[in-house]
């Protein structure tokens, strides 16, 4: 309120109020500018440490990528971007390829209309295909007693969450074994290699799960949600992030990478490989924002960044921490790729 004009014997009244105002606003200036300031750390601060305290292993950044240009096992041709365990070779951020000679051996010269063709159905399990879990039993096996000591909690916890809606999967534990044996998975924890699994089953592959524990070089781990991820790569599911429409629901802001290199549509290199959108990967169905097979928002993304955003004013919401559990359509993919299982005892 105006009071100044009440006082009908002050001519001076209304320039010496707006002298007044003026001083003490310069005078507080200061202090506006420090809430300001203020005001912003506090903001990014609070979005790091969101970030920070959700940091996961199953996003492994602690480890020396190569990109080649391959021809896939169903022919088409592709850039992945890989780092190597001792003879694997993991792509896609978590997913085992096999071992590293067979990705090399797949390498191909490519011509720039190659690079840029679709590549259909690359890692797809479907309810017809060989790699589906015979009988929809897991068979796994701890590579020593100290690994199942260490992991075999989150293990345990996994298997319940899938087998809470999906009681007609099956996992069967085999006694401790340090060697590979085909068709079965090896669990490991193997120090900063990070979280990863095979995809779906082989007869005639060695299959891996690692989930990397806090050691003195590595701190973060590969807990119970990291775990029911892998077991989702292992029973067939592949990343919901890589579908075809991923970008009709989220944006990719691929310039907040941890390393950010090849960010032009049609390329990919290094860490932007794991945001690969596959054409024709077998989605089947709505898209699964609260999947657990989708990243993050700040997967592999620089502190206090997001590489996968929300768009505007949609009711999907990009999540903020690591999906624990198999949402709705998680469990009905699964119920599709195993239906004669499913059939009989359905989610
Ligand atoms: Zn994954």
């Amino acid at each position: 309120m105006c009071v100044y004009y009440k006082r009908k014997d002050d001519s001076f009244g209304p320039s010496l109020s707006l002298h007044f105002q003026f001083s003490t606003i310069l005078m507080k200036l200061p202090i506006i500018l420090f809430g300001l300031v203020f005001i912003i750390l506090f903001c990014t601060v609070t979005a790091q440490v969101q970030y920070q305290n959700t940091s996961s292993a199953l996003y492994n950044t602690n480890v020396n990528l190569t990109t080649v240009y391959i021809s896939d096992l169903q022919g088409r041709h592709r850039n992945v971007s890989y780092y190597t365990v001792g003879k694997l070779a993991i792509v896609d951020g978590d997913i085992v390829y096999g071992i590293e000679a067979l990705l090399l051996s797949r390498r191909v010269t490519a011509t720039i209309l190659e690079r840029h063709a679709l590549h259909k159905r690359v890692h797809s399990i479907f309810h017809d295909s060989p790699k589906k879990w015979p009988g929809a039993k897991v068979v796994y096996y701890y590579q020593s007693l100290s690994v199942k000591r260490k992991v075999q909690a989150y293990v345990d916890e996994a298997k319940m969450r899938w087998k809470k809606k999906n009681p007609f999967l099956q996992f069967e534990e085999r006694p401790v074994c340090d060697e590979p044996v085909a068709g079965q998975l090896m669990i490991t924890s193997i120090d900063c290699a990070g979280c990863y699994a095979n995809l779906g089953w082989s007869s005639s592959s060695e299959l891996y799960m690692n989930l990397q524990q806090p050691s003195g070089l590595c701190g973060r781990g590969c807990y119970s949600n990291e775990a029911t991820h892998e077991f989702g790569h292992a029973l067939g599911l592949y990343h919901e992030h890589q579908r075809p429409d991923r970008d009709r629901h989220q944006i990719f802001h691929c310039p907040n990478l941890m390393d950010p290199k090849c960010c032009n549509p049609g390329t990919c290199c290094d860490f932007s490989c794991f945001f690969r959108i596959i054409p024709n990967l077998d989605h089947s169905g709505p898209y699964g924002m609260t999947s657990l097979m989708q990243y993050r928002a700040n997967a592999f993304a620089r502190p206090g960044l997001i590489t996968l955003e929300s768009i505007p004013f949609s009711e999907e919401v990009v999540p903020n921490t690591n999906p624990g559990f198999p949402d709705l359509l998680d469990n009905m993919r699964i119920c599709e790729i195993y239906l004669k299982e499913c059939k009989l005892s359905p989610p």
